[in-house]
């Protein structure tokens, strides 16, 4: 008998972060792997932004912070909101977590009981699935369709209503699609929730800055769902901080005190350096990392021209993140190589193991038919890795 919980037990590796961990294996092991499988920005995080954290320690801020975050972080995430979204937040809305997954893990924890269900479109980012089980609510996966952008339609948010809804969870720009909602979609999502005043909408907005098409759109722009919208940003792609965790929310006070009180009890506050950092990093305009974001675009362009020439690759054109999302079903069936390719989880352990690349199986993110891969790499390794796959293919 394991000693372990039914919760651990049932619950799933994050695979992107485990897909990352076998590659650092290999690689240790003398191998040439090429990562796309990680979603992490491959710049460093900005100078500025590292000489307010080396002040903040000169400064001696090595103390607690405030739960929910030193005040004047939440007033550069206040100002970052209006500035950016033209959302209006005070200081009783805004919740700072140890990452954008904390403060998702933190709006479960205090929303859901038992057997509610949370609407995930599908492809849907890795950790909600696990996020919503752990708290025992039920996901409710969505299949979207390539041709339509891997986007949920109106229709198909009306037929996955239930009365035991308690939420909708979406990430746009999409991971692991890059699809960018417009402001039409979303107010088309909108309406259908005019008839359901009692569901959430979780809108996570993590990659809002890397959009190739235009406006960002936030579901809480709309006056008639600002009051039950928590929206989900954080700094980790937009400024190259993955490893400094720092994510935020901003939502209806109840939600938003309700989260303070369970981190109170958790973690007791995000870590005290990067809270400073950051506050330099949402003072200033999101131009100063706008080299990030054109290269991305670049590489975009390069990822998709490279792996349209590959037969069997299906890709649609991402509008934001760093991800595609090609569509592999073709090779389902089929033996490379003397490997039975059955499925898309199959088909990246034989990208790893046989074109030495790693990239992540659709299946974590709700869709058996893809794979996700990231293109935060370097130009070179774009090349190099998609070379490697076509060779392997053919
Ligand atoms: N949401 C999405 C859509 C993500 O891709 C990620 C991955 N970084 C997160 C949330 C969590 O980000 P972090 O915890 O690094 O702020
Ligand atoms: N969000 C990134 C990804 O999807 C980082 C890994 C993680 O947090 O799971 O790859």
């Amino acid at each position: 008998m394991s000693l372990l919980s039914n919760r651990v037990l049932n619950m799933s590796t994050s695979a992107t972060l485990a897909m990352a961990a076998k590659a650092r294996e290999l690689r240790a092991e003398g191998k040439d792997i090429i990562g796309l499988s990680l979603g992490e920005p491959d710049f460093n995080t900005p100078d500025f932004i590292k000489e307010a954290a080396k002040q903040a320690i000169d400064d001696n801020y090595n103390s607690y912070t405030p739960v929910d975050g030193y005040v004047e972080l939440k007033e550069a995430i206040i100002t970052k909101f209006k500035r950016d979204n033209n959302l209006d937040y005070g200081l009783q809305q805004i919740v700072v977590s140890t990452g954008a997954k904390q403060s998702l893990a933190n709006v479960a924890a205090v929303m859901l009981d038992k057997g509610d269900e949370v609407i995930l479109p599908c492809p849907y980012w890795v950790s909600y699935s696990d996020i919503v089980k752990v708290y025992e609510g039920i996901p409710v996966e969505v299949k979207t369709s390539i041709e339509n952008d891997f986007k949920l339609t109106p229709e198909q948010l009306e037929a996955a209503i239930t009365p035991k809804t308690k939420m909708i969870w979406y990430s746009s720009p999409c991971n692991p699609s890059g699809s960018v909602y417009s402001k039409e979609e979303l107010r088309a999502l909108a309406d259908v929730l005019q008839n359901y005043p009692n569901i959430v909408v979780v809108s996570d907005e993590i990659y809002e800055h890397i959009n190739f098409v235009g406006e960002h759109a936030s579901m809480a722009q709309f006056e008639d769902m600002y009051d039950r919208t928590v929206t989900v940003n954080g700094v980790s792609k937009a400024f190259a901080m993955t490893g400094w965790r720092i994510g935020y929310i901003g939502a209806p006070t109840d939600i938003a005190r309700a989260c303070n009180k369970m981190q109170g009890q958790m973690t007791s506050g995000a870590n005290c350096i990067a809270q400073r950092a950051v506050i330099t990093a949402l003072n200033e305009p999101p131009s100063r990392v706008q080299y990030m974001i054109d290269e991305f675009k670049v590489r975009r362009e390069l990822i998709l021209d490279l792996l349209n020439t590959i037969p069997g690759f299906v890709t649609n054109e991402p509008e934001g993140a760093f991800y595609v999302f090609p569509n592999i079903s073709e090779y389902f069936g089929k033996s490379i190589k003397g490997v039975k390719i059955e499925n898309a989880s199959d088909f990246s352990m034989f990208l790893l193991e046989h074109a030495n690349v790693a990239t992540v199986t659709g299946e974590a993110f709700g869709n058996p038919d893809c794979i996700r891969i990231s293109y935060a790499a370097s130009q070179e390794q774009i090349i190099e890795a998609v070379k490697r796959i076509k060779e392997v293919l053919a």
